[in-house]
């Protein structure tokens, strides 16, 4: 299975749980929440763990994930309701439920890891949760800019760039033939050659990066 088809079907499944589980007030911002990280496989893992296993059945939504500490793939997050948090580990394959925050740990061996002899260690040092910084949804941060020429959204790509979208045809810039069609040449040799093909670019007008150009964002023709 490719990727986004499997990403696609952990968002229907949180959605379904969201659905049947959540109380109908706060259902609206749940569904905002799971929008916002629906392309983060670990933020996906977690609000499933959370959403198909309600503790207690609150029928709470969750307002924020906070990003505590992380050590390699692995992330401790605390998981905010309108009323309670809680505590988990998350890799982008699994979340695992480690208790209420500031409360008892159900696996409180696993907080050795982030160096913490046990969980009152912890606490003592993030009393707090909300002082703890958001957790960014993955996909959205690396987006912001051209993963092959690293151009920020808005900005041009550099010249040759295969992310670049042809304002001719829409096709990719660097395969289409619209270059040597718009220069009248059968290649393109040197640098004045180059330098023409800029100003009639940007003459017809450049298409800025966006992250809907990102080849790694699941597309229709995407097999
Ligand atoms: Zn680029
Ligand atoms: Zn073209």
């Amino acid at each position: 299975m490719q990727l986004s088809e499997k990403i696609e079907k952990i968002v229907k499944e949180v959605e379904l749980f969201i659905q049947y589980g959540v109380q109908e007030s706060e259902l609206q911002d749940a569904l905002e929440l799971l929008q916002r990280y629906r392309d983060d496989d670990l933020a996906l893992q977690l609000m499933r763990a959370f959403y198909s296993s309600l503790p207690e059945t609150h029928e709470e939504a969750i307002v924020r994930i906070s990003l505590i500490q992380k050590k390699d793939d692995i992330f401790l997050l605390g998981l905010s309701t309108a009323r309670l948090s809680y505590l988990y580990l998350a890799t982008d394959q699994k979340a695992v439920f480690l208790g209420e925050y500031g409360k008892e740990i159900v696996e409180p061996e696993m907080l050795a890891l982030f160096g913490y002899a046990d969980a009152k260690d912890l606490f003592e040092k993030y009393p707090e949760l909300m002082a703890c910084e958001e957790y960014e949804p993955a996909r959205t941060s690396s987006a912001k800019f051209c993963p092959v020429c690293s151009a920020a959204v808005g900005e041009h790509h550099l010249l040759g760039c295969p992310v670049e979208v042809c304002p001719w045809c829409d096709g990719q810039f660097s395969r289409c033939g619209c270059r040597f069609e718009q220069l009248g040449l059968d290649v393109l040799e040197d640098e004045d050659e180059l330098e023409e093909l800029e100003r009639i670019l940007q003459e017809k007008g450049r298409i800025p990066y966006t992250p809907g150009q990102c080849p790694s964002y699941p597309s229709a023709t995407d097999e």
